[in-house]
């Protein structure tokens, strides 16, 4: 039966997250620091407009690119929070989610044996998705830059095959993201290269000590910039499945052409949500970033008195903890540790090698559980200790 799968689809892995994650279906009493999604529910006026969508009798498609009207009020939203011009017409295609969006730009813009620079650890989907394209991922290694990825570390990989790179600030999964001076240098050298910038920033509302800067709104980047982001992150919305791409108008017309035969459109309720959200909803994402940022405080302060070191975040609900202390490999540290103690977090070997040594804790679950987890914690590394 093997053989009738594509050679490609044989290749690419099983998400690390997804596999770790099905050991835990059906435990008891598992505290879960692992899954990458907001503990709230979608808050109330969003969800209200959903159910008036249905009432209505909005059942039908919409244009291939999205609602007109959603489309407007993501550009007059980037316009008047970032001063970034994209024209709803045709630089903004509404997808189903980030993820629809990635996969739409690499599939619209790579050849086979083009390269695509990644920097590492990484969000899992970059690496199979480069690879469905018969692209070839680089990978950057960034964890000796406290995971900052450099424009030094760029030039040393690039070459004349590299159609692209990868960023994603606040970063999943070590919440690193990158001030004005850092995204300047690093942009200099993507456009030196007249790469593809495909910059996921779906986090960028959960950004704490300070503002966000989208990539495109670099001086001269926007034509090199596909700027991807959605509503999963900020507004709890990660079962309604809406994300948007802007961009060239070339690119995101080739990436309309593919979503229009393979997706059609968004759900249409969906979509109708998404536009309440940034309509009504921007001081509730306010009020839920207050409550990440309370609990990181904590679980960063936590964790390093108990010794398993990690740097403090700079956005999105994740800890990128250092477990080298402990003489474990982080798969074994994440399986022990759920099995003695029933405390989920995720190996960083999911996000790739890069990953070795560290696990991803997201803080996603009330304080409670955070404070009961770390209580496991201190007392899982102290049994190791005392096995020692
Ligand atoms: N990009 C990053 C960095 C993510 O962490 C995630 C989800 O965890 C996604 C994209 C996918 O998000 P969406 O729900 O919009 O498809």
């Amino acid at each position: 039966m093997k053989e009738i799968i594509s050679k490609k689809v044989q290749k690419i892995k099983p998400s690390g997250i997804r596999q770790f994650f099905d050991l835990v279906l059906g435990m008891k009493e598992v505290i879960s620091l692992g899954v990458g999604e907001p503990d709230f529910v979608t808050p109330w006026p969003i969800r209200e407009v959903g159910i008036f969508s249905l009432e209505e009798g909005f059942t039908t498609y919409t244009s291939n690119k999205g609602l007109y009207k959603l489309r407007l009020t993501i550009a007059r939203y980037l316009k008047n929070r970032y001063n970034l011009e994209y024209s709803p017409e045709d630089e903004i295609l509404i997808t189903v989610g980030v993820s629809e969006a990635f996969d739409l730009v690499l599939r619209a813009i790579l050849n086979p044996q083009d390269k695509v620079l990644i920097p590492q650890p990484s969000y899992v989907s970059y690496e199979p998705l480069t690879e469905l394209c018969g692209a070839i991922p680089i990978y950057i290694d960034t964890k000796d830059n406290d995971f900052k990825l450099t424009p030094e570390a760029i030039e040393k990989t690039v070459d004349n095959k590299t159609k692209a790179i990868i960023l994603n600030y606040p970063n999943n999964p070590t919440g690193v993201s990158y001030r004005k001076k850092e995204l300047e240098a690093i942009k200099k050298v993507i456009l030196k290269h007249k790469l593809i910038c495909i910059s996921d920033e779906i986090y960028s509302d959960l950004t704490y000590d300070f503002e966000h800067i989208p990539f495109a709104t670099l001086s001269k980047a926007k034509q090199y910039t596909v700027y991807l982001n959605g509503f999963s992150k900020s507004y709890a919305m990660t079962g309604w499945r809406v994300g948007y791409a802007c961009g060239p108008k070339e690119i995101i017309s080739a990436m309309t052409k593919i979503h229009q035969y393979a997706i059609m459109c968004v759900p249409t309720i969906s979509q109708m949500a998404a536009c309440e959200a940034l309509h009504s909803a921007r001081h509730l994402v306010e009020q839920m970033k207050q409550v990440y940022k309370r609990r990181r405080e904590f679980i960063v302060k936590e964790l390093n008195r108990i010794g398993l070191k990690c740097l403090k975040p700079d956005g999105a609900f994740y800890v990128f903890a250092s477990i080298k202390d402990t003489g474990l490999n982080s798969l074994d540290f994440a399986q022990r540790l759920l099995k003695e103690k029933k405390v989920a977090v995720v190996p960083g070997t999911a996000f790739g090698r890069s990953g070795e040594g560290y696990i991803r804790i997201s803080y996603t679950c009330s304080f409670e559980n955070l404070k009961e987890a770390i209580i496991r914690i201190e007392d899982f590394l102290r049994n190791r200790k005392e096995k020692k």
